[in-house]
């Protein structure tokens, strides 16, 4: 009888394992900086090459490790952070399996030079699947620095697996954002390739923040502070004009890790809910300590849930404390935000209220009302060069008009498609309201014109770039980091669409034009909408699904808005685009872009 069970080689079990903890080149990168924290390191400089698929280097001025720990950290269970039980309750440092470099060296070609402060001669380690290469003495800094190179190298399903460099790259930053954020005291740097991303001298919560996420959050953050025996809550949150159109700038910190929770972000979204316009988020950096015998420890190393043993109460005590930083628990909102502006007139006032004149508690929205009802859109260049929206002219330019390039640029409005006497008027700025084989047609201009520069834009993807209209002052645009990479992952789709974008410096784009036909003031919320829908889409994109959302989220921000007057002649031209469109039916969204009344039912409804 022979037996068959056998122990795994170290090797191929160290493989196993590193397919829970090394998933990408981001997860190197978090976990080699939770090291260099625990290290106590008070510097800690990052290199990436490639995307971290070619290198990541991250050196740290730490305690380093003698020439025997130096060997010993790449075994597995090997921690020096863990010695008993009761540790495991306790846990306050990042990092307490020891698996994370056993795994990381299973996968990747590791060099390690370290040296103890109070040694004179460090040690280097080099090592490779997991078998020890070369061991020899090492003169440098005191601290450690970390080569990984070739990540995969031996797994290459893995490394086919690797997505495209800018998405990688994303990673890599939402985990060195992550990391850099509770840590601000400590110097973080960060390249790529050759572009310096991010040098942070140490420095207050504030301006880390600020640093890591965007300069529009200058002067914009409310700060949280609030404490009772069960928890401290400390942090920042947004103030309401800088709400985002993406999940993403929301951050969570549970004894200094970075965590998601659903529920207390409901909890936070709650208490904005008056404050900011639905559908987008509102932008938070918040910390919670808690002693870890009230948390499920998050044992996994790349998990970032985690449980609270009273969950109501804390759900109840953060939602009041952002209530309270935001100025809103005495003054409760005077009038709804969301609410239509026009159902007040039927009470008698004439006078339309604006979103600007809205004041909610203490906050005055900062959208002028010109924002949101863009009177100055140029409609000249949408539907015809000739055509100008003033009042009485209309019959004189009509004839221009219906000669004149609509939005495709080809087919003239034809009569025979839609009859002279078809549109009847427009409803609240926001309507179309049409005739057609006697039926009633309520068309929602917004949403129609969202379906016709979709299919526009959509057309560019297989012919040649759409006509681009230079702007008469090009705009320069910075962005944080991250946005800047997610732009930059789909800049060629943008000129594909008629924007001419150049990069200028660091974190800095150009737009020297754009499609023909779309408002300059849009640019901002424009690409505000593509980043936040890259960044979301995320990592499972393909070509040609990218393509498409870049194109429904220019076409959502381009669109004229609901309450803007059109002229007969625009609404016509707007028809007849529309439903010359191939789904003519739906926006890019799917939600309908009219809604039609029959005479017969009408009828049944009258008689
Ligand atoms: P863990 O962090 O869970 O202990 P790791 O595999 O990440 O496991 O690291 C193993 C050990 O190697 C750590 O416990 C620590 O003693 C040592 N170590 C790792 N990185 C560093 C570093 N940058 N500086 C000093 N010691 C380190
Ligand atoms: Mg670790």
């Amino acid at each position: 009888m022979h037996n068959l069970i056998h122990l795994l080689p170290d090797a191929i079990a160290n493989q196993i394992a590193a397919g829970e903890v090394v998933q990408r080149p981001a997860s190197v990168v978090k976990e080699l900086l939770e090291n260099a924290i625990d290290a106590g390191a008070s510097r800690i400089d990052v290199y990436i090459k490639n995307a971290g698929k070619t290198l990541i280097q991250i050196t740290d001025n730490g305690c380093g490790m003698s020439a025997q720990d130096a060997r010993m950290c790449f075994e597995r269970h090997a921690t020096s952070k863990i010695r008993q039980q009761d540790d495991l309750f306790n846990i306050r440092t990042l990092g307490f399996r020891g698996e994370a470099l056993a795994s990381i060296a299973a996968v990747a070609q590791v060099s390690m030079r370290t040296r103890l402060h109070e040694e004179e001669l460090g040690v280097e380690v080099e090592i490779e699947a997991s078998k020890i290469k070369n061991q020899q003495p090492w003169a440098g800094p005191g601290g450690t620095t970390f080569l990984i190179k070739n990540l995969f190298f031996n797994v290459p399903a893995r490394r086919n697996f690797l997505k495209s460099n800018p998405v990688e790259a994303r990673h890599i930053l939402n985990e060195f954002t992550r990391v850099a954020i509770p840590n601000h005291d400590i110097y973080f740097s960060l390249k790529h390739n050759d572009t310096d991303v991010y040098d942070l001298p140490p420095s207050s919560l504030e301006q880390r923040i600020v640093s890591l996420l965007g300069n529009d959050l200058r002067g914009k953050l409310k700060k949280v502070d609030e404490a009772t025996g069960y928890v401290t809550i400390h942090g920042f949150v947004g103030d309401p004009s800088v709400h985002r159109k993406s999940r993403g700038d929301q951050y969570f910190f549970v004894n200094n890790r970075f965590i998601k929770s659903n529920y207390l972000h409901h909890a936070i979204a709650g208490a904005f809910q008056d404050f900011i316009p639905k559908e987008t988020h509102p932008f938070y950096v918040i910390f919670l300590g808690i002693d870890p015998v009230h948390v499920d420890i998050n044992i996994h190393p790349t998990k970032t849930e985690v449980k609270f043993d009273d969950e109501k109460t804390l759900y109840v005590l953060l939602q009041s404390v952002i209530k309270q930083s935001l100025g809103a628990v005495h003054n409760s909102p005077e009038v709804d935000f969301h609410q239509s502006d026009i159902t007040r007139s039927i009470y008698g006032t004439t006078q339309q209220r604006k979103p600007g004149d809205i004041t909610i508690g203490n906050y005055k929205p900062k959208v002028s009302p010109q924002e949101n009802i863009p009177k100055g859109f140029d409609w000249d260049q949408l539907y015809g060069q000739h055509l100008n929206p003033a009042a009485g002219k209309e019959k004189k330019v009509e004839k221009t008009v219906e000669k004149a390039p609509t939005l495709f640029g080809n087919t003239p409005v034809s009569k025979a498609q839609i009859g002279e006497e078809a549109i009847i008027a427009q409803f609240l700025h926001s309507y179309i309201l049409m005739q057609k084989d006697e039926q009633l047609y309520l068309i929602d201009q917004y949403l129609a014109h969202q379906r016709i520069l979709f299919e526009k834009f959509l057309k560019a993807r297989a012919g040649k770039n759409l006509p681009c209209q230079q702007m008469l002052f090009p705009q320069t645009m910075e962005f944080a980091p991250a946005d800047f990479v997610a732009i930059r992952e789909v800049d060629s789709i943008l000129v594909k669409m008629g924007f001419e974008v150049k990069e200028f410096g660091r974190n800095t784009l150009i737009v020297y034009g754009m499609p023909s036909g779309i408002a300059s003031g849009k640019l901002k919320e424009i690409f505000d909408q593509v980043i936040a829908d890259v960044k979301e889409a995320g990592t499972t994109q393909v070509a040609d699904k990218l393509f498409e959302s870049v194109v429904r989220s220019v076409a959502m921000r381009s669109a004229v808005g609901s309450r803007q007057k059109m002229s007969m002649i625009e609404m016509k031209n707007m028809v007849n685009d529309l439903f010359r469109c191939e789904v003519p039916d739906f926006a890019p969204n799917g939600k309908p872009t009219y809604k039609v009344i029959t005479a017969v039912e009408l009828e049944a409804f009258f008689r």
